[in-house]
């Protein structure tokens, strides 16, 4: 075997661990089940490649979402690691020759959405894989008391079964303690193990500002900050207005949601990480994955849903470990809608039936058919047409999801497709033209056959390239030439697209158990209460709030977020004021023409001192109480 050290610096060029990653990786690596609880950034993705690129066999990633699997796999393929994920309209015999490769030991790591441990056809090929680990990442994501529960996660446990030999490895940055027993309990730990660090981050400055005019208030903030940042906004109109406005300021800035096509978003993020743009205004489509070290701040615009996702979001912030602030600017308005939000996220189940029967509906999909269809989805279109709220909608259909029935992909990839309406000798004439739309048809002739009958895909990038040119001009061009009835240009779709995750049922027969309706009520009532605590308290030591809430017992404040920053100040005036008495008595204008501070707060301080009898009047000249 080799060592572990020996592994990290030939594939990483890491010399050490982190002493977490340290302990995770021994305790795999002594086939004990091990749960790691560490931050974001701590590294966690190394806890459980290192272990399994020890021994021999192949490691199985449960990952929950396909935008990560496949950071991953990319990031280990670019060191000489084979690994693969198993990705939505793969084809089954693509699907065929990844499944084999891992059972022939030529795949050392396999990534897996959860939902897919739930088909037979990969459950049979599984159980003749040699299996080492079975890393669980976002493992919070099997709990019911977390923040982002997939009861499909719950099927690991299966997998366990199939692999009796396999260690587990789990991984997650936010859990509390409920969290973490149940994830144990959920993936039959053969005995409690867990690794966590506390989840306090020194360098990070938590801030809350009740503001009603938050727009203002974030510019003259950001006015006094330097460095590149991330503002984040839970709905996109309000996105890109934020951004409009911060443009209008000279700030530099871009706008990032789920309804940008996934080639834009990739371009935005990389401007920002390049430092070409300073802060990337975003909904939390903005998150997973990113790893630029030199955040310096992270601002959110009205309150997420609870206090787990906002440790997340601000977490991003300061991974080089140098000081970084997390500010949350929110007016009473938010806390208001939040609160009658969540009747839209945890709709009646007559109403989730009636949005799974509008998608079969949709789809024209027979009861006992339909495994792996998409259905492109407008939300706002579909929801009209069923006469309901497009946010009751949208829950619903993440109900559906969370109950296994349905699975959504943002980013699902249908690909162009082409066909050519006209004759070839109609053809001729416009290749003669010898303007852009007959260069264009010229080159996509040279590339696609079979094109004047059938729909071929086609890859506007690829033209782009050989015509040196951008991928709009190419959809332009191609417009064109379907206006003038040359070719039927099917463009790529971006809309989310719903999966049936299994065949569809009767609407009547769905099951929608308690656990994922009025128990997660329950649990995300209290979550938001957490959350809006966080926000309101101005008597308590913010970075604690936080602490406590995750289960921890900090001996002392941080000295490093509003409230003990106010506190210190409030020390060090009171300090000064005493000071300038005791070298001597001064009545009430003396002293605050002596003062440094401002007027009010001289006054105010003294006030303060008086009540609390600090100092008293004699006359008129103010002395120090013996
Ligand atoms: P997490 O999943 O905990 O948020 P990742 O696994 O994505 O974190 O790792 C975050 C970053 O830390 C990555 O860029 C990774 O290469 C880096 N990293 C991990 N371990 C080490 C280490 N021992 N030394 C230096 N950098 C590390
Ligand atoms: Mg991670």
């Amino acid at each position: 075997m080799n060592s572990p050290e020996s592994i990290l610096k030939k594939y990483w060029g890491f010399t050490s661990f982190r002493p977490d990653q340290k302990k995770v990786i021994d305790e795999a690596i002594q086939n004990n089940d091990v749960l790691a609880l560490l931050p974001t950034g701590a590294g966690k993705s190394i806890c459980f490649q290192i272990p399994a690129l020890c021994k021999s066999g192949v490691c199985i990633v449960i990952s929950p979402l396909i935008a990560l699997m496949n950071d991953q796999v990319n990031q280990l393929l670019k060191k000489g690691i084979k690994a693969e994920y198993i990705y939505t309209g793969m084809s089954p015999k693509k699907m065929d020759y990844v499944l084999d490769a891992c059972i022939y030991g030529k795949t050392k790591f396999l990534y897996l959405s959860p939902e897919r441990l739930n088909s037979i056809f990969i459950r049979e090929r599984l159980k003749r894989m040699k299996i080492n680990f079975i890393a669980v990442d976002e493992a919070h994501c099997i709990s019911q008391w977390g923040h982002d529960f997939r009861p499909a996660y719950r099927s690991v446990a299966k997998l366990r079964e199939w692999a009796p030999n396999a260690t587990i490895i789990a991984v997650t940055a936010t859990a509390t303690k409920r969290v973490e027993n149940d994830i144990q309990l959920q993936l039959n730990f053969r005995f409690q193990n867990v690794i966590k660090t506390s989840f306090k981050r020194t360098n990070i400055f938590f801030e809350s500002h009740h503001t009603e005019n938050k727009i203002p208030s974030i510019i003259h903030y950001l006015k006094h900050l330097k460095g590149s940042g991330i503002i984040y906004i839970r709905s996109r109109k309000i996105c890109e207005l934020l951004s409009k406005e911060l443009k209008k300021e000279k700030i530099s800035c871009e706008y990032y949601h789920a309804g940008i096509s996934p080639e834009d978003r990739k371009n935005i993020e990389e401007r920002w990480k390049k430092d070409i743009t300073r802060i990337i205004v975003a909904t939390n489509a903005f998150g997973m994955g990113i790893d630029k070290p030199d955040v310096r701040f992270v601002i959110h615009f009205g309150l997420p849903n609870s206090l787990e996702e906002y440790c997340q979001e601000a977490g991003r912030g300061g991974r080089d470990g140098k000081p970084s602030k997390a500010a949350l600017f929110f007016n009473k308005n938010d806390i208001h809608n939040l609160q009658s939000l969540m009747n839209y996220r945890f709709p009646k189940r007559k109403v989730i039936r009636t949005v799974y029967q509008g998608l079969a509906n949709k789809a024209q999909i027979a009861i006992g058919a339909g495994e792996n269809v998409g259905i492109p989805i407008e939300v706002e279109k579909f929801s009209k047409k069923l006469n309901l709220h497009p946010l009751t909608v949208h829950y619903a259909i993440k109900i559906l999801e969370t109950s296994g029935y349905v699975f959504v992909s943002e980013d699902v990839n249908t690909g162009s497709k082409l066909k050519i309406l006209q004759e070839r000798k109609e053809i001729e004439g416009i290749l003669k033209k010898n303007d852009f739309q007959s260069e264009l048809l010229s080159v996509v002739l040279r590339s696609y056959t079979g094109i004047f009958n059938n729909y071929v895909k086609i890859n506007e990038g690829k033209i782009a390239q050989v015509m040196n040119t951008a991928i709009k001009k190419i959809q332009k061009g191609l417009d064109i030439l379907e206006r003038t009835n040359v070719v039927d240009y099917k463009k790529k779709i971006f809309l989310p697209q719903v999966f049936f995750a299994v065949n569809r049922l009767s609407s009547k027969d769905l099951i929608l158990p308690k656990e994922i309706l009025e128990s997660r009520y329950e649990v995300a009532k209290s979550q938001l209460n957490a959350m809006i605590k966080f926000a309101v308290e101005n008597k308590k030591c913010r970075t604690n709030i936080a602490l406590f809430y995750f289960d921890e017992t900090p001996k002392s404040d941080c000295n490093n977020c509003d409230y003990c920053l106010r506190n210190s100040d409030s020390n060090h005036n009171e300090n000064y004021i005493i000071e300038l008495i005791k070298s001597n008595p001064l009545d009430l204008a003396q002293l605050v023409k002596k003062s440094n501070l401002p007027r009010t707060e001289t006054i105010s301080e003294i006030r303060r001192l008086m009540d609390e009898n600090k100092i008293t009047r004699d006359g008129m000249v103010l002395r120090i109480k013996s």
